[in-house]
Formats: structure tokens, C-alpha cells, sequence
């Protein structure tokens, strides 16, 4: 009985580590981008997933959503 209790928690407890560890790796693979406002031409700085490219963001000076190209 008690074997099987910490069996579980250790389970548990893995796959708590396995989700942090996951969320982390998310984490670190997220970039910055220097996106040029098309319209007023001011510097965002966007955060893109890796590998992203293209993303949605809002101008911090006029306010306009545009796509990073
Ligand atoms: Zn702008």
C-alpha cells in the first residue's frame, strides 16, 4: 500500500517537473523582434514564439495592429 502511494507521487511529481521543464524550453524559444511601425515609423519590440516570423503586435506610439514581416 505504501509502495504504491509513493509510486504515485513520484509519478506525480515527474510529471510536474516534465510540465515545468516544457514550459521553461516555451519560455526560452520566445524571441524578440524589432518590428518598424509602418505608419509612424516607431521601434516596437515583439515578442514572437521561435521560429515565428510574422506576428501581430500593436503599436506603442500610434496604436495601430499591424504584422511583423
Ligand atoms: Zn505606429
Amino acid at each position: 500500500m505504501v509502495d504504491k502511494q509513493a509510486m504515485r507521487e513520484e509519478a506525480e511529481r515527474l510529471m510536474r517537473e516534465a510540465m515545468a521543464k516544457k514550459n521553461l524550453t516555451v519560455k526560452q524559444g520566445d524571441t524578440r523582434i524589432m518590428a518598424t511601425c509602418g505608419k509612424c515609423g516607431a521601434e516596437n519590440k515583439v515578442k514572437a514564439p521561435r521560429g515565428e516570423t510574422r506576428v501581430k503586435f500593436t503599436c506603442k506610439e500610434c496604436g495601430v495592429v499591424q504584422t511583423t514581416i
